[in-house]
């Protein structure tokens, strides 16, 4: 089965406005299906993903042949999962602090 590509007719009204902002730690981890607490990518001698890591393929996969193993889907279908780390300290995302900097009233 191969995803359906995006097609404008099949909307009934036109978006008119899109927000965005960021969620609370609670909603992060109520939606996630991962918490990742391995901080190894690789674990074994043949370089398999770390079960808990950041590369686990609870959160889907990238191979053609493995299925994700939250979903039982492969590659093409599966719409892939959250994973969340919890940090030890606050780190400023360079992206996020750019977005507000360019939108804030003084600059728009
Ligand atoms: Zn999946």
């Amino acid at each position: 089965m191969v995803k359906e590509q995006f097609r404008e007719s099949h909307l009934s009204k036109k978006i008119d406005k899109i927000s965005f902002g960021l969620q609370s730690s609670l909603d992060i981890r109520q939606q996630a299906h991962l918490n990742c607490v391995n901080f190894n990518l690789y674990e074994g001698s043949n370089h398999e993903a770390a079960a808990n890591g950041v590369l686990d393929p609870k959160m889907g996969t990238s191979r053609k042949n493995m299925k994700c193993t939250t979903c039982g889907k492969q590659v093409q279908d599966c719409i892939g999962h959250f994973g969340y780390l919890d940090l030890k300290l606050p780190v400023f995302s360079c992206w996020v602090l750019q977005i507000n900097y360019y939108y804030t009233p003084e600059y728009m």
